[in-house]
């Protein structure tokens, strides 16, 4: 059978589906590019924001188009299965709750033990192909941000034991991977539950695997051991940290349940860049959250320039059904909100353009993940620094899935342009 993939929303999901492609292989089916190829599409949802939910039935729609049976899963149809039951072309819908067992609930194949069985990695054709190997650790969430329906859509957090996870990790490096990006919905929370902590994991992977690069994906700044930062000392670990700050006020920062502070918060900032000046921190900001007042969000611009952020996403809030915020008198109107992430967006605009430029001259690490011809035939190629820089060169063959010195040239039209170093070694 011919099966294709499409996935929105966070690396959680994305890691997902590199799982499904690897069992449905295992099983001796064909992963294919599009949804027009396939008999049966699965499309991997997610209902963070209004936009995502909308996204997500577009999603759906493309995939019906092609005529295939879509299989939907994820938080939006988790949390609207009836409607996502009724669009055309959905034969299936798995919730959260049972999409561990996705591809035995697909192929009628009812409780099988080929979870545990060695699955290989497949890199998923198309859009989703990736070299960097995302790797699921943890699902769920026990906190309870008041913005946030995806603790409401993932259920209490549960941690994916060590042996499965150094097990996904091998099969990563067997397939050739050269770096993995371990994801969760709550990362730091890995552990709680088995009576260990993130430290010990990450330990166990770096001593037990060769692997050449490990990143975390989007992490809370707090459930982090002080040990846990010097693991960092490891080259192996890439210096980049994604943690949602959400606002830069801790009256927001209360009202939005969120488990830390902003002293907190930059305490773990600066002691990153201590551990290491090149760390990229990028994070999130909620523009607009109910009741916000200009001076909070005032605070925010502040705190936002204050910090060497090397990136950030920004949400025009939006109420999610169930959520306590949705509840919230004073909602912010959506001019304002607008505004706001305008503002913002900007002022992450020059801090990523500081940190970029920060680099021209340096020499970094550069895992090259895409390329394509030019009419010269030479082929430009686009990969990613251990710090997150993306950076461009020219080569005149394809390059991919290889680890290269790179000089950072220059910033053109938004990007660094580097230069391939043969043999560097630091220092010499
Ligand atoms: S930490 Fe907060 S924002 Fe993150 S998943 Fe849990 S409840 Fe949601």
């Amino acid at each position: 059978m011919k099966v294709f993939f499409d996935t929105i929303g966070c690396r959680l999901n994305q890691a997902e589906i590199e799982r499904y492609a690897a069992q449905f292989t295992a099983l001796g089916h064909e992963i294919v590019p599009d949804a027009e190829s396939a008999d049966i599409a699965v499309v991997n949802t997610c209902s963070v924001t209004a936009a995502a939910a909308s996204d997500s039935r577009g999603k759906v729609r493309s995939a019906a188009k092609g005529g295939a049976q879509v299989v939907v899963t994820g938080c939006w149809s988790s949390m609207e299965p009836r409607e996502a039951a009724a669009m055309e072309g959905v034969s299936q819908v798995i919730l959260n709750a049972e999409k561990d067992e996705l591809t035995a609930a697909v192929l009628g194949l009812g409780k099988t033990d080929f979870d545990t069985e060695p699955l290989k990695r497949v890199t998923l054709p198309g859009v989703h192909a990736r070299t960097r190997a995302f790797i699921k650790i943890q699902d769920g969430c026990d906190n309870h941000c008041t913005f946030c329906v995806t603790r409401l859509v993932r259920g209490k957090a549960r941690s994916v034991a060590k042996a499965r996870v150094l097990h996904d990790v091998q099969s990563a490096i067997s397939a050739g991977g050269k770096e993995i990006v371990l994801t969760g919905v709550n990362l730091g929370a890995w552990g709680l539950d088995l009576g260990e902590e993130l430290a010990d994991l990450i330990e166990f992977l770096l001593k037990e695997t060769d692997i050449p690069r490990i990143r975390l994906s989007s992490l809370e700044s707090w459930n982090l051991s002080d040990r846990f930062l010097r693991l960092w000392e490891d080259p192996r670990m890439c210096p980049h940290f994604h943690l949602p700050l959400q606002s830069g006020s801790d009256s927001v920062l209360k009202r939005m349940a969120r488990r830390t502070t902003l002293g907190e918060f930059r305490r773990l900032a600066e002691t990153a860049l201590s551990v290491n000046p090149a760390f990229a921190i990028t994070t999130d900001v909620i523009a607009g959250f109910p009741g916000e007042t200009d001076e909070e969000h005032a605070q925010t611009l502040a705190f936002v320039d204050s910090l060497p952020f090397a990136g950030g996403h920004i949400f025009p809030y939006s109420p999610r059904p169930g959520t306590a915020a949705a509840r919230m008198k004073d909602q912010v109107p959506k001019a304002i909100q607008k505004e706001r992430a305008k503002q913002l967006r900007d002022l992450f605009e020059q801090k990523t353009f500081v940190f970029e430029t920060s680099f021209i001259g340096s020499v970094r690490k550069v895992l090259w993940e895409s390329t394509q011809q030019l009419p010269d035939g030479q082929w430009e190629t686009h990969g990613l620094s251990e710090n997150y820089l993306t950076v461009k060169t020219i080569f005149p063959t394809p390059v991919r899935n290889r680890i290269d010195s790179v000089r950072i040239s220059e910033r053109q039209d938004g990007k660094l342009i580097g230069i391939v170093i043969p043999d560097f070694r630091e220092g010499g």
